[in-house]
């Protein structure tokens, strides 16, 4: 080994060299400590792990902070390894599983709303809200502001605000969440404002705007599907004059 080390250690094709530089990326001791003081398997497998699960956390982060897709996410509560909060919150049964699937598209920006439709040029699309036929159409006001979705988002929004209220106080609501940006932030992803809540509340303040968002996505299809079966039903608009 030694010899193999001295001869072919520099050649970075060679099996010494290549794990010399796997072990320089994960930060982890160099060869000749690791033969001087051999940790015991167990050891250093968790090492190993340890460093691995660092350095793609490190990695992940970095790459989030400059998407504005992922803006919503709480970067500081990324880690490899560690499931988000949307998925620990929900049981693994059928429906709470799509209830996670809706969050996490809304949350990572895959959600296809109208306007990420107009500016990926999907289907030929504009930005309007195909519901409320006034508005663009983005994540803000799918679950804020469209006025299609007002009796659907009342039940839903009223319970996770009732939650909210009863953990922080109407007057640190009013606080923390007099502006639409931060009430989206808190039910797309509740963990930015840990340190006003404990895991169980954030639990259930999650699974809470899962069940919010989720009935907000079935009613929009519902109407939009009823929309797609009335073709005239936007006659006096300019497309029917
Ligand atoms: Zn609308």
């Amino acid at each position: 080994m030694m010899r193999q080390l001295a001869v072919n250690g520099e050649n970075q094709e060679s099996f010494f060299g290549r794990i010399q530089d796997i072990l320089e990326q994960y930060k982890l001791p160099k060869i000749y400590t690791l033969m001087a003081e051999q940790p015991s398997k167990l050891a250093f497998k968790h090492q190993c792990k340890s460093a691995i699960q660092k350095t793609w956390t490190n990695i992940l982060v970095a790459e989030s902070v400059k998407k504005s897709t992922l803006k919503y996410i709480n970067t500081k509560d990324l880690a490899v390894g560690k499931p988000h909060i949307i998925w620990k919150s929900l049981r693994s049964m059928v429906s709470e599983v799509k209830m996670g699937i809706t969050k996490a598209r809304m949350l990572t920006g895959t959600f296809m709303t109208q306007v990420i439709k107009h500016k990926y040029n999907i289907e030929h699309s504009d930005q309007i809200c195909k519901l409320c036929t006034i508005y663009s159409e983005d994540l803000m006001h799918i679950i804020l502001d469209c006025p299609a979705l007002f009796s659907t988002r009342q039940i839903y929004y009223n319970r996770l605000k009732i939650e909210v209220i009863n953990v922080i106080g109407e007057s640190k609501w009013s606080e923390l969440f007099g502006n639409k940006d931060a009430i989206l932030l808190l039910i797309l992803d509740c963990t930015n404002f840990s340190k006003y809540f404990s895991v169980d509340q954030q639990n259930a303040i999650t699974k809470l705007s899962s069940v919010l968002c989720h009935q907000l996505y079935l009613m929009r299809l519902k109407l939009l599907e009823k929309t797609a079966k009335v073709p005239n039903k936007q006659c006096g608009s300019d497309t029917c004059k």
